[in-house]
């Protein structure tokens, strides 16, 4: 995570005032070194010139020469400090991509593991209590202050109004100072660094979100507010990182207003000539793209797993190809897109027809960014839409592919189409009038938001949102299909999939040995570089997303879970600057912890225990959530029973987690509306036309 390639040598030489050689300036370094050391041994009162010269083995006279005094050596050695941390700010702010990415730099690194480092904590500490004697120490912890507000100040108001950045910016600044006191005046018992980010985090993603219910239509203030975050947003480049090293992968435009109404100009025109062809020969076109899909898969994989941070071994096997299976079945749907006749006795008869909606839009999340592309763009093509695509701003790379490769099938130009951009752009796309239909790909709240701007024009919607599914064990399961059921439901994909099963519920007469079974086969999970093909945990999407994980995970200890596994963030090796956190189990959870109600979208399981089925049912069922839900038990009537019962959109009997593109998929409840795959989505991407046909002459009483 610290990316940090200043070294002390270059922070003191580039203090300095006049050129120095190197003897003298290797000599300021070793003294100004020495002088943390002393601090952190024996405080500030026992830091004295001699002291100092003692341990650097030099005259006193010497240390004068270079520093006049002790007030001088503390203040340069303060400087370093503060320096050295200012260097290590910087690094991460240059990664991060986005204005709540910069915000968690500053907390990270303020935070960051060197800073809980008992030797410069102390040193830090020492400083603290003589800034309000020393001038020159005063001085450099204002500057440092300063630098640390007018950073967080400035990308706060990129997100929230002016007013709001500054109070946020300096609440973030105080709890930083205290947190961090704290843990040192209790000798670092009280806090380390990765629980003391953690609440940091904990505490700005609340105050963010509470900023971010924005005041009604028509409140004072409610449209300069929405202006001023709206503006700031739009026109900062998408910053594309690799989550596994933090490395930057490409750099691209957001998307405007006016590329939005030249692609949907372009979308009105391109979709009255693709839907004038044959369902049978738009088919063949999208078979077409599913071949070339299936031909690039390692190329696209590999694209996929830089981009997500998920293991090689997945989008190998599933991200490309789910997506080309996709095609291949609306291809063969594509001529069966049909509506119905219906006898009306001698004098009529009716027909319905199914016909598309025209150009609709398809917003992406993004855990797994080509598959989504794939599961809209598919039957909205197959039925004769055009389609227009914001990926994920997170995830933009693999859908510039999929227009690339539609093209080149012969999916006439602006017919798919992606644009760029944040959730401004989406917006640009859901209040579009000439845009028919929205399918969305994202959190509840973001399906909300949607829901209500589509209102305005009545646009269709497609949500998949969100969940917290249960995964019922019961005593007659076979228990190794029950554990490897919990194992895929909780840990591909890092976690971040939307229908994991992150509530399991286990019956009290095997949860014993369900928990030793578990614990053993998670305990050989390999967690690395998502590019080696041995790898089966990557990194999460983001450090904002890590933070948000490991927040969790806090909580989850916090509030009485029992840690089985894992629980931690994994910097070993190479990892070090990629976000990894290792598979979490949490056993003897209750239904009202945190961890337990809400959606994590990582790799954190809890595991509770259960007697009886109605019991179960009454407490799998007590969630607003309802996008999917597992139950594993060979008694046959009861699964069906159980199923039956189980408020969810999708569910397994003896399985988790398996999508085949046959089965529509979607939720109920607070998960979703309207289904994507299956011939479901059909009905979704077409409206009904019914045409009543006289067979006899009109009999007028006029
Ligand atoms: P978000 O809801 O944050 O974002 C989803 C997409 O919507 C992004 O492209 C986002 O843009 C865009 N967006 C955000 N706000 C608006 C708005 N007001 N108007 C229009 N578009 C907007 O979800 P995540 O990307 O964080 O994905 C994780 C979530 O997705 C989880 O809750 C997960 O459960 C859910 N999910 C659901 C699935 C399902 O099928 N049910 C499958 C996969 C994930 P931006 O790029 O700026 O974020």
């Amino acid at each position: 995570m610290n990316n940090q390639s200043t070294t002390l040598r270059d922070l003191i030489h580039h203090s300095a005032t006049s050129p120095r050689d190197e003897g003298e300036e290797a000599r300021r370094v070793q003294l100004v070194e020495v002088t943390i050391n002393s601090l952190a041994e024996v405080g500030y009162v026992g830091t004295t010139l001699a002291e100092i010269a003692r341990r650097a083995g030099v005259s006193p006279g010497l240390v004068a020469h270079y520093f006049d005094d002790k007030d001088g050596l503390l203040e340069a050695a303060f400087r370093t400090l503060a320096r050295t941390l200012a260097a290590r700010v910087r690094a991460r702010l240059a990664l991060a991509r986005t204005p709540r990415g910069r915000v968690q730099a500053v907390i990270d690194c303020n935070l960051g593991p060197e800073e809980f480092d008992r030797r410069s904590g102390t040193a830090w500490l020492a400083f603290w209590g003589q800034v309000l004697h020393h001038k020159g120490l005063k001085r450099v912890q204002t500057a440092y202050q300063r630098r640390m507000l007018s950073n967080l100040r400035n990308d706060l108001r990129r997100m929230i109004p002016g007013e709001e950045a500054r109070s946020l910016a300096v609440m973030i600044a105080a709890m930083i100072d205290g947190v961090w006191l704290r843990a040192a005046l209790s000798e670092w018992q009280e806090a380390d660094s990765e629980s003391a980010r953690a609440l940091l985090t904990a505490f700005v993603e609340g105050r963010l979100k509470d900023l971010a219910q924005e005041p009604p239509e028509g409140a004072p203030g409610a449209r300069s507010v929405r202006a001023a975050r709206r503006s700031a947003e739009a026109t900062e480049p998408l910053r594309v990182i690799n989550p596994a090293s933090g490395a930057l992968l490409a750099e691209l435009a957001v998307d405007g207003p006016p590329r939005i109404e030249a692609a949907v100009s372009r979308a009105r025109t391109a979709q009255r000539h693709w839907a004038a062809l044959t369902g049978a020969e738009r088919g063949r076109v999208l078979q077409r793209a599913a071949h070339m899909l299936r031909a690039r898969n390692d190329e696209l994989a590999e694209l996929e797993t830089r981009n997500t941070g998920k293991p090689i071994q997945e989008t190998r096997a599933v991200d490309v190809l789910s997506g080309a299976e996709c095609l291949e079945y609306y291809a063969g749907l594509a001529a069966g897109v049909a509506g119905e006749h219906l006898d009306l006795g001698p004098a009529a008869f009716g027909y319905t027809r199914r016909e598309p909606l025209g150009v609709v839009a398809g917003i992406g999340a993004w855990n797994y960014p080509l598959q989504i592309a794939c599961w809209k763009s598919a039957p909205a093509l197959a039925c004769g839409n055009a389609m227009i695509f914001k990926p994920a701003e997170l995830t933009p790379l693999t859908a510039i592919k999929l227009e690339e490769i539609y093209l080149a099938a012969g999916v006439p130009p602006g017919v798919f189409q992606v644009v760029q951009g944040r959730a401004e752009t989406g917006r640009l796309l859901t209040r579009h009038a000439d845009i028919r239909k929205v399918s969305l790909t994202g959190e509840v709240s973001t399906g909300r938001a949607v829901m209500a701007e589509a209102a305005a024009s009545l646009k269709q919607v497609t949500l998949e949102l969100g969940g917290k599914s249960p995964l019922i064990v019961f005593a007659d399961a076979a228990l190794d299909n029950a554990v490897s059921g919990a194992l895929l439901g909780n840990f591909y994909s890092a976690g971040e999939v939307c229908s994991n099963g992150t509530r399991v519920f286990v019956q009290r007469s095997v949860y014993a040995e369900f928990l030793e079974r578990l614990q053993a086969r998670s305990a050989r999970l390999r967690i690395g570089d998502p590019l080696d093909p041995a790898t089966q945990i990557g990194a999460l999407i983001s450090a904002e997303h890590m933070q948000k994980v490991l927040g969790f995970i806090a909580r989850g200890r916090a509030q009485g879970a029992r840690l089985v596994s894992g629980g931690v963030r994994v910097t070993s090796g190479d990892l070090a600057s990629g976000f990894f956190v290792a598979p979490t189990i949490f056993a003897d959870c209750h239904d009202d912890m945190d961890i337990v109600r809400q959606e994590i979208f990582g790799p954190v399981m809890t595991v509770l225990e259960f007697d009886g089925e109605d019991e179960v049912l009454a407490r799998a069922n007590a969630s607003e959530f309802g996008l999917a839900a597992g139950v594993f038990t060979n008694n046959l009537q009861r699964a069906h029973r159980v199923i039956a019962q189980l408020q969810a959109g999708t569910c397994w009997i003896n399985h988790y987690n398996v999508t085949p593109i046959e089965l529509p998929f979607g939720g109920v409840k607070m998960s979703g509306l309207g289904r994507e795959n299956g011939r479901a989505a059909i009905e979704h991407y077409t409206q009904l036309k019914s045409v009543y046909v006289a067979m006899r002459d009109i009999d007028a009483p006029y």
